[in-house]
C-alpha cells in the first residue's frame, strides 16, 4: 500500500486517534490497539515507507529517529528485557505496510497507560 489510505500515516498526521506515548521530529509511538504482550508499543517513522528495509535504505535520519524513540521508551517502560522487532512482508506477519517497530516486553516497569 502507498501513503494513500495508510492507517499509520493517518495516525502520524493525527487525523485518526491513537494513544500516543512519545514523539520526536521524525518518529511517533503509540500503544498497539491489540497488545500481545503486557508492553506493546508501535514506533513508526512519520514519513511513509512500506517496511523497515525501505526505511533503512532511503532515510537514515528517520531510521535513527525510530530507533532512538524505541530505545527511550524501552528504558522508560520495560524492566530491562524487551524486544524491538519489525515484521517485514506478509509471510513474516506484516499486516500494516507502513514501517513499524513492535516494542514488546513481558516485564513492564510500573503501571502502564
Ligand atoms: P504487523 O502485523 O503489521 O507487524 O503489526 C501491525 C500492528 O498494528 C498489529 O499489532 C495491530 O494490532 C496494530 N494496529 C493495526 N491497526 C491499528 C490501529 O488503528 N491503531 C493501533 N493503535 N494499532 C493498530
Ligand atoms: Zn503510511
Amino acid at each position: 500500500m502507498t501513503e494513500d489510505g495508510c492507517i499509520f500515516c493517518k495516525i502520524a498526521r493525527k487525523e485518526i486517534p491513537a494513544k500516543l506515548v512519545g514523539e520526536n521530529a521524525l518518529a511517533i509511538a503509540f500503544w498497539d490497539v491489540s497488545p500481545r504482550q503486557p508492553l506493546h508499543i508501535l514506533v513508526i517513522p512519520k514519513v511513509h515507507y512500506a517496511n523497515v528495509a525501505e526505511l533503512t535504505l532511503n532515510d537514515e535520519a528517520s531510521l535513527v529517529a525510530v530507533m532512538k524513540l524505541g530505545s527511550e521508551l524501552a528504558l522508560e517502560f520495560a524492566e530491562e528485557s524487551f524486544r524491538f522487532s519489525f515484521n517485514t512482508g506478509a509471510a513474516a506477519g506484516q499486516t500494516v505496510f507502513h514501517a513499524h517497530g513492535h516494542l514488546t516486553s513481558r516485564t513492564p516497569r510500573g503501571e502502564l497507560a
